[in-house]
């Protein structure tokens, strides 16, 4: 047996006008006169036929069908499938759109291919040819009769006959005659074909469809004579061919992500490529060149077992691998092309379908085994039927001959009645021997014996014959009944059939819906995790900005507490009050400088805490001179006023300090009235330094100073002096600490702003979260209804199936049982 390989061509479309006004470019050429075509840069491949952009319809099927055509003929099974993405032609190439509305040489192969094959036809009369056709379409892994809509996928089967070859039983043939039939067909099939809207093109095919069209060829009984007469040796090879053409248009082979698609249509996709996978594999194996001992996974798939013959069997096949010439296209077009490439290495071992000798050797025993089971079973009955008719004959011989005996008992019985009595009289009148008297007396006791017999039998009979009646009426009507009861049986179980499919079809529905609940409950329980960590996230963080808040009043305090410790003496009282919330830091100073003015009104600085610092800072140094000119002018007075003021402070400081414990809430106004009770005080103090100053002047100092005196003096001022510069020590290490602290401020505040961002955007995450989980509940409860109405529908039935048999109630039972556990599962 010849081995060829399966022939691949590949077709490029041009490009769409869609591609061209998107300015798609080109990225696939032919290289002239060679079947070489060029993808990308340089990525060339060989293949049996090469068609561009320019390529006819009818130089396609010229080039690759009309050798199958012929070869379907001479009896050879042939297929063409075509392969590739979706849009790039497949459909266009084979034929398969609406023929009617498609110009003459825009036809596709299989147009073309019924043609020739009438005109085939026609040309060979002598030749009897029988033309069946059949559409079917893998959709989803499920055949579909595309000729006759109404057979369900379950009486589809794909089977391998006696001698291998792949039959589709329970698919529609229909005789065809003509082209024109044919065509009507295929445009009846295509119309019923599965299309979808994908994002690639509108109208894609989301099916395998095969169109079949089987012949049968014999030579006809005259010519056949002829032949005979002619002594033509081949004669024989005319006898009974059956052939086959599958043309095969496949679904789009995108990978699933390149449509967009989801859900069903996701789900499809991923359907369609596993039988384009499979072919694959199939192609792969068969490619192997150690073929041999490589298991062919015809199996995985329905395309697969369909094409069985085509690839690697016994047909001729070729394959038509389409592309789109787009750049946008490149990834798709490159896989057909490797796909196609793979392709190259089947081979097909193709036989021409007869073996006359064979063939009528398996005929004629194929008859002869008809007709042994013909005969076995005509035996059997006339068996059964000349024995019944034997008995039918005994029984209505016997039923004669016991009328007849009846009819001689009843004239028996007459003549006995008639002679008894007249022998009784005779017995009792005329005289007889002894002898004669004895006979007669044991006569008539004898007699009398037979009487009373039968009498007792007559009465027996009657009893039987009249209770015989009602018995066989009661039968009769019993066997009615009987009848009646099997027909209410038949009837009884084949609504349990189909009620139980129906009870399976249901707990199917409540399975996948408890597992979508369960999914449900899942992703519920996912949300709220990630909402309870969420919240728990929003607490922290909350916790943390309090924190912070906390941190910001200390460092503010310890900032007013720093000043107050820098300026241990004239505003002291001033610094050490907390700085109002309301009222910047350096109004309060600002007044102990300048005392406020009865119609001053209330304002809020805003300058920030560093700035007034400084200005602070600045003005307290200021201060500090315009104080050590005066001690260094009038040591002692000052010093003895400082004292007191010092005491003052502290008295002051205590009081305002459960002031402010007592009246946190007006801390402002009470701080106010505080820096406003001190600064009498301070230009107190200035006054009464002005006046020691000039009353010193005016007493002359021989009276005043004494020795001890100006020691005393001297050594306060050394102190003071002292004083003076560990405050200012201090000062300088307050303004430091103050600068760090500012900046420390800022870089806080910053980060509570950060976190009040944060802590937005938690809570429009928590919001978005809690927003799915009312949905989530929402699919749930519709899930619980979901389930209640499969509960009713069940108890509907229940109510229905009122004639149940032990076997119904325990499935019944074990359904309920089932239920119990879902409800259990939903709670
Ligand atoms: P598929 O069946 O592969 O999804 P189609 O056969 O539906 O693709 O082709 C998609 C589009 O491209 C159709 O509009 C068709 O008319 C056009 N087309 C395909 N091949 C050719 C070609 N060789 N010449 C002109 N137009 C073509
Ligand atoms: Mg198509």
């Amino acid at each position: 047996m010849e081995e060829i390989p399966v022939k691949v061509a590949v077709r490029i479309r041009p490009l769409l006008s869609k591609e061209i006004l998107h300015n798609h470019q080109v990225c696939v050429r032919l290289v002239p006169n060679t079947q070489q075509i060029i993808i990308g840069k340089d990525r060339a491949f060989t293949f049996d036929f090469v068609f561009g952009k320019n390529s006819t319809q009818e130089e396609v099927y010229t080039v690759c069908i009309k050798p199958l055509l012929v070869s379907l003929t001479e009896g050879y099974n042939a297929t063409v499938f075509a392969y590739g993405q979706t849009g790039s032609g497949k459909t266009y190439t084979i034929g398969g759109g609406h023929i009617a509305s498609v110009a003459e040489d825009e036809k596709g192969i299989i147009p073309r291919a019924i043609q020739e094959l009438f005109q085939h036809i026609s040309e060979n009369c002598n030749i009897d040819f029988h033309v069946k056709v059949s559409y079917i379409e893998v959709y989803k892994e499920e055949l579909r009769d595309l000729l006759e809509l109404e057979t369900s996928a379950k009486e589809l089967h794909i089977r391998e006959d006696q001698k291998g070859n792949t039959v589709i039983v329970g698919a529609k043939e229909f005789q065809v005659e003509c082209a024109d039939e044919v065509i009507s067909l295929l445009e009846s099939g295509n119309a019923a074909r599965h299309t979808g809207t994908t994002q690639m093109n509108e109208h894609s095919s989301r099916s395998h469809a095969i169109f079949t069209i089987s012949i049968c060829q014999k030579q006809s009984a005259e010519s056949q004579k002829n032949t005979d007469a002619a002594q033509d040796s081949s004669w024989k090879s005319v006898q009974m061919i059956a052939s086959k053409f599958h043309f095969v248009d496949l679904a789009g082979s995108e990978r699933v992500t390149k449509t967009g698609n989801t859900g069903e249509r996701f789900k499809e996709s991923i359907q369609i490529n596993s039988g384009l996978l499979a072919l694959g594999n199939v192609i792969s194996a068969l490619g192997d060149p150690k073929r041999k001992s490589v298991h062919i996974p015809y199996r995985d798939a329905k395309i697969t077992r369909i094409l069985k013959d085509s690839l690697g069997g016994n047909a001729k096949t070729v394959m038509i691998t389409c592309i789109s010439p787009s750049s946008s296209d490149f990834d798709e077009s490159l896989n057909s092309l490797k796909y196609a490439n793979r392709a190259k290495n089947i081979r097909n071992k193709p036989v021409v379908n007869y073996n006359p000798e064979q063939d009528r050797i398996d005929e004629m025993e194929l008859e002869i085994r008809l007709l042994r089971e013909v005969l076995q079973n005509q035996q059997v009955s006339n068996q059964c039927s000349h024995e019944l008719s034997q008995e039918r004959i005994r029984i209505s011989s016997l039923e004669e001959q016991l009328t007849r005996l009846q009819v001689q008992c009843s004239s028996y019985r007459n003549c006995l009645d008639e002679a008894f009595p007249f022998l009784v009289d005779l017995n009792d009148d005329v005289s007889l021997k002894r002898s004669q008297r004895d006979r007669l007396q044991r006569w008539i006791t004898m007699a009398q014996e037979v009487r009373k017999e039968s009498l007792s039998l007559q009465e027996t009979g009657t009893g039987t014959g009249t209770s015989q009646g009602p018995h066989h009426i009661t039968i009769l009507q019993l066997k009615r009944e009987l009848k009646k009861c099997q027909q209410a049986l038949v009837m009884d179980e084949e609504v349990f059939s189909q009620k139980n499919h129906e009870l399976q079809t249901l707990q199917n529905q409540i399975k996948t819906l408890l597992q979508e609940n369960e999914e449900h409950l899942e992703s519920l329980k996912e949300a709220q995790e990630t909402h309870r960590l969420q919240n728990e996230k929003m607490v922290e963080q909350q916790m943390l900005i309090d924190q912070l808040k906390e941190k910001l009043e200390k460092f503010t305090d310890v900032k007013t507490l720093d000043i107050s410790g820098a300026s241990a003496d004239g505003p002291a009282i001033v610094a050490r009050a907390r700085r109002p919330y309301s009222v910047p830091l350096t109004k309060s100073l600002l007044r102990s400088l300048h005392p406020p003015s009865g119609t001053e009104t209330h304002k809020v600085y805003t300058s920030t805490p560093a700035f007034s610092l400084t200005r602070v800072m600045a003005q307290f140094r200021a201060h500090s001179q315009i104080i050590l000119s005066n001690i260094e002018d009038h040591d002692k007075v000052l010093h003895c006023h400082l004292s007191d003021q010092n005491d003052k402070e502290e008295e002051n400081k205590g009081s305002k300090k459960k002031a402010s414990f007592k009246h946190s809430i007006n801390l402002t106004w009470t701080r106010k009235h505080a820096s406003l009770c001190f600064l009498p005080d301070l230009s107190d103090v200035k006054c009464q330094v002005g006046k020691s100053h000039l009353s010193n002047k005016s007493v002359p100092q021989t009276d005043t100073t004494t020795g001890e005196e100006m020691d005393s003096l001297q050594k306060s001022h050394v102190f003071n002096m002292q004083k003076l510069k560990n405050s200012e020590l201090r000062l300088t290490e307050a303004e430091q600490k103050m600068r760090e602290l500012a900046l420390n401020i800022r870089m806080k505040e910053e980060l509570i702003k950060e976190l009040v961002r944060t802590g937005n955007d938690a809570q429009s995450v928590s919001k978005q979260y809690s927003l799915k989980i009312t949905k989530l509940e929402q699919e749930f409860e519709q899930a619980k209804m979901e389930l209640a109405e499969t509960q009713k529908r069940l108890q509907e039935l229940e109510s229905k199936e009122l004639r149940d048999i032990p076997e119904k109630d325990k499935l019944q039972k074990e359904f309920r049982k089932k239920m119990d556990a879902a409800k259990l599962k939903v709670q």
